[in-house]
């Protein structure tokens, strides 16, 4: 008998879909299901914990959602996002943990990682290319645009129907980590899957608005003072903005206000490596973006963080003109290294 041709069904067995084979047995054999994700979400790491445990619900299990740091405003509208929590009870047992979005566990915070082996077997569902091969079971898919498209992958595994609540969560996870369908990762299975979320009752127009027209006044204020800071480098092509704790005073605004603040150096023409330090009260965290010549992933792993080739970020200790320093010789680095960056200069 001739072997069965290789259609879309039966590539069953690559080790992606065993991964999810495993996640979705998990599902089915458990009671008590725990989700968690890393400390400062986003709105893909809220997005996709909120849609896993709605789906978790759908399927008769009881599901609490975990994180270090309250849901920032701008995600409050996330159907769901009033029963996050960021309390773990002594008495907490469960029978998985999955944690998402998390290139490794740690960045879920310390309290969630003391007590990992109360929390039954851990699966992770991801989709960053480096980082700690942590977890007993990896969904890790470094190709999807978000971990929200990981996710859905799970629940059609379990035969999840994709409704308004999953639906709004998954398409936050899309918006967030493609920049709107405008970054390299918007791809055409992408926008199908996001017209797929409109179909199940996502708004794209409600959505926008909730996440992009909900600033308290204070942003802007603290706007105006992080644009004033930029500093252009390398001959312009690296631009570098600053938020300091006496601007959050200053203002009265707060941190989670500044999220997106990276996208203004990065908007400007000649910046090919963009970043924003922000001071906290454990040091500053940067994020770095770029346009196509480097790989910021890598220059965030060199100092100890992580993330992807156009986004990512790390945690540094001292002054703001040593950290700056730092930052600016690392993306320099990068940049001149790169051939992109080269040819672009040639010319
Ligand atoms: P953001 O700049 O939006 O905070 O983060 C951009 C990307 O970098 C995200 O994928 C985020 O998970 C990753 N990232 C940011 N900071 C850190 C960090 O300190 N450690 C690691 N491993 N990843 C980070
Ligand atoms: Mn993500």
């Amino acid at each position: 008998m001739k072997p069965a041709k290789k259609s879309p069904a039966s590539k069953g067995s690559s080790p992606r879909s065993d991964a999810t084979a495993k996640a979705a047995a998990i599902v089915r054999k458990g009671e008590r299901f725990l989700v968690a994700t890393h400390v400062n979400p986003d709105g893909d790491a809220l997005g996709s914990a909120l849609a896993l445990a709605a789906g978790l619900h759908r399927s008769g299990k009881s599901v609490t959602v975990y994180n270090a740091d309250p849901v920032p405003y701008y995600l409050k509208f996330l159907p769901g996002s009033g029963a996050v929590t960021s309390r773990l009870l002594p008495s907490d047992r469960f029978d998985a943990v999955f944690v998402v979005d998390c290139s490794e566990l740690a960045r879920v915070g310390k309290a969630f990682l003391s007590r990992l082996e109360d929390f039954g077997i851990s699966v992770v569902l991801d989709h960053h290319a480096r980082g700690k091969r942590d977890g007993d079971v990896r969904c890790v898919d470094a190709k999807a645009a978000a971990s929200g498209v990981v996710v859905h992958r799970l629940l059609e595994r379990l035969g999840v129907a994709l409704t308004k609540q999953i639906a709004v969560n998954l398409y936050v996870t899309l918006a967030t980590d493609t920049g709107w369908f405008r970054y390299g990762n918007t791809s055409a299975g992408v926008l199908r899957l996001a017209a797929r979320l409109v179909e199940a009752g996502a708004e794209p127009d409600r959505i926008s608005r909730a996440l992009q027209e909900s600033s308290p006044p204070a942003r802007l204020k603290l706007l105006a003072r992080v644009l004033d800071s930029l500093e252009l480098y390398e001959g312009g092509t690296i631009g570098l903005v600053a938020l300091t704790r006496a601007m959050l005073k200053e203002t009265g605004g707060t941190i989670e206000m500044t999220d997106d603040f990276v996208e203004f150096p990065r908007s400007v023409a000649s910046v090919e490596a963009a970043a924003l330090l922000r001071e906290t009260p454990d040091g500053w965290r940067v994020s770095l973006r770029s346009k196509e010549a480097i790989d910021v992933g890598a220059v965030a792993t060199g100092l100890e963080g992580g993330g992807h080739i156009r986004a990512a970020g790390f945690t540094m200790k001292g002054d703001l003109a040593t950290v700056r320093a730092r930052t600016v010789a690392a993306l320099a680095d990068a940049l001149r290294k790169s051939p992109v960056y080269k040819r672009k200069t040639a010319c």
